[in-house]
């Protein structure tokens, strides 16, 4: 396994790698999810790489890009026992040179959600995700359905710009007691961390109800709230229940549905999902 910084050195490695490329993007301090699409990229492709960079530009000024878990170490060394070919982990310097003014905008997808209360998340996401895919020129990347929105964001820009690259997409990885996994995770204390069980708790009732027959898309968004306001530890921010394709709220009934939210766990933000009628790719 290579591991580089530059995009020449990035570039010089790409090109002795034979066959399909399988490539994943993370921001590191990884984990079971994103080892998940390592083993997908590699059972698919001749060659895997993974790319390591915490994007500044898709962080707000005051969320948690200073506090973000990094430990390169530790992930090179996994990424090595999962079989990776090729990590490219540049610095700020390098993705994002002096003078740098580009940027990739995708519309309507990213207005609801995430991007609603992440102002200019999602536009540092599509144009580190649009330079990430030039450079490293992957015949397929590799995404988790934990970031649901992301997905259908990157799918729009894939389509639009005709980016020559196949999207596939994981399930999410959870721990036994339901919780997502996320490299956040480690910034909750014990208590925080029993309190974030309440995103899987919330998202699981009202996929029962949603199993049991019930319907009305407002019921569903209250049950969801009302198991987390329940929560002494956590803060919501949204119960979201939407068109899987466009994202927009749902009114009425939830035939097909994500169900998403997100919730401050002490400083901490979490989010998660769950699709009801869709079957996950
Ligand atoms: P991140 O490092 O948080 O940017 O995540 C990199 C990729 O891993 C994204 O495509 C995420 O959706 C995916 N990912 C993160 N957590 C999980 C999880 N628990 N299960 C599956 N995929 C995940």
């Amino acid at each position: 396994m290579e591991v580089v910084t530059s995009i020449l050195s990035l570039h010089e490695a790409r090109n002795r790698l034979q066959g399909s490329l399988g490539f994943v993007p993370t921001m590191g301090y990884l984990h079971e999810g994103h080892l998940s699409l390592v083993r997908a990229a590699r059972a698919q492709n001749s060659s895997v790489a993974v790319s390591i960079f915490v994007n500044p530009t898709q962080f707000g000024p005051n969320e948690d890009l200073d506090k973000y878990p990094r430990d390169l170490e530790r992930d090179t060394e996994l990424l090595e026992q999962r079989g990776a070919d090729l990590v490219w982990a540049p610095t700020e310097e390098i993705m994002y040179p002096p003078g740098f003014q580009t940027t990739v905008t995708v519309a309507e997808v990213t207005k609801p959600l995430e991007g609603a209360h992440r102002p200019g998340h999602f536009q540092g996401v599509t144009t580190v995700v649009a330079k990430l895919f030039n450079v490293v020129q992957p015949d397929r990347a590799y995404f988790g359905q934990k970031d649901a929105q992301q997905v259908v964001v990157i799918r729009q820009m894939v389509r639009d710009l005709g980016f020559n690259v196949e999207l596939r997409v994981s399930p999410i990885v959870r721990e036994p007691d339901g919780l997502a996994l996320s490299s956040r995770n480690a910034l909750l204390n014990p208590a925080e961390r029993e309190a974030a069980t309440v995103l899987y708790r919330a998202l699981t009732a009202a996929v029962e109800e949603w199993q049991d027959g019930w319907r009305e898309a407002a019921h569903l968004r209250e049950t969801m709230a009302s198991t987390t306001t329940a929560e002494r530890l956590a803060r919501l921010e949204y119960v979201s229940v939407a068109d899987p394709e466009t994202l927009h709220e749902l009114e009425d009934n939830a035939e097909r549905a994500l169900l998403s939210m997100a919730v401050y766990i002490g400083s901490t933000r979490l989010i998660d999902n769950m699709l009801v009628g869709v079957s996950e790719e």
